[in-house]
């Protein structure tokens, strides 16, 4: 790698320490959950000193893109690489919520999501025995712990909400109380919808394209998320939309029945309690 550059961006903790990748080498690509992370090595330094490496990571966000090709506009970081053309990678981001940053020493203090998270969906180390452990650690609503990728990375809010429809458990059953059918079944659903998402080049929502330029066509395989007031595609009934956690959730309120007493999360409700409420 050549360089790092800053274009139309803010300096900040989005893009920390850019600088610093100017001269490195990038020795692999990995991804974990939502994050890209590229150990660097300083060229002429292999095999000296037990100084940690940087790693260079990136989080595409909800609208962030990598390409060849320039972008008109959005345009936040190019990369420089060395090596046959095209040696340039563009990170478009329209909204900006991704991340294109150097952890210096591979420090990811400043990345707690990254630090704290479980293992990638799609890993072999994702088991339900894992999984399993991770939720009965958490008496947060199943939603809100999917959400905080600490027991599995990687699952962001559509595809938690479309998971959960699979299995017929509502968003806000409280983790920990899960039987472990339930929880073995969110493990295979998370694996599936992950899978198929995969094939169908994702989900595009609002300004976000695939890497070619194309429309993900998972939008219209999806069961709840963002079908407010359409019928459920089991039972037809409409799907509604809370929020868990400060997200956006969707659920079927017939295939999710919302859960009562001590199946349910404490702290704030989505919605007023259900106390005298004539929902069944
Ligand atoms: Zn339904």
């Amino acid at each position: 790698m050549l360089a790092a550059d800053l274009v139309d961006a803010v300096p900040g903790p989005k893009y920390a320490a850019l600088g610093r990748a100017a001269g490195q080498r990038i020795l692999a690509v990995d991804r974990h959950g939502k994050f890209l992370r590229m150990p660097l090595e300083r060229v002429g330094t292999t095999g000296a000193t037990g100084a940690a490496r940087d790693e260079l990571i990136v989080h595409l966000g909800m609208t962030g893109v990598i390409s060849t090709t320039p972008p008109t506009s959005h345009l936040r970081v190019r990369l420089s690489l060395d090596g046959p053309a095209p040696n340039t990678l563009y990170f478009r981001d329209v909204r900006r919520f991704g991340r294109v940053l150097v952890a210096v020493g591979g420090d990811l203090a400043g990345l707690p999501t990254l630090l704290n998270a479980g293992p990638d969906a799609l890993s072999a180390a994702f088991t339900p025995g894992s999984f399993a452990r991770a939720l009965g650690r958490s008496r947060m609503a199943v939603k809100t712990a999917l959400m905080s990728q600490r027991p599995v990375a990687g699952v962001g809010n559509i595809y938690a909400d479309e998971a959960l429809w699979r299995v017929r458990l509502h968003p806000l059953r409280r983790a920990d109380r899960l039987e472990r059918p339930q929880v073995e079944a969110l493990h295979d659903a998370i694996r599936d919808v992950l899978e198929a998402s995969i094939e169908a080049q994702g989900t595009t929502l609002y300004d976000y394209r695939t890497v070619n330029g194309e429309v993900g066509a998972y939008l219209e395989r999806l069961a709840v998320y963002g079908r407010t007031g359409r019928p459920c595609p089991r039972c037809g009934e409409a799907v509604v939309r809370i929020v868990v956690g400060a997200r956006g959730t969707h659920l079927c309120p017939r295939c999710q029945p919302r859960p009562r007493g001590r199946r349910a999360a404490a702290g704030p409700r989505a919605s007023p309690p259900a106390k005298g409420s004539s929902r069944p």
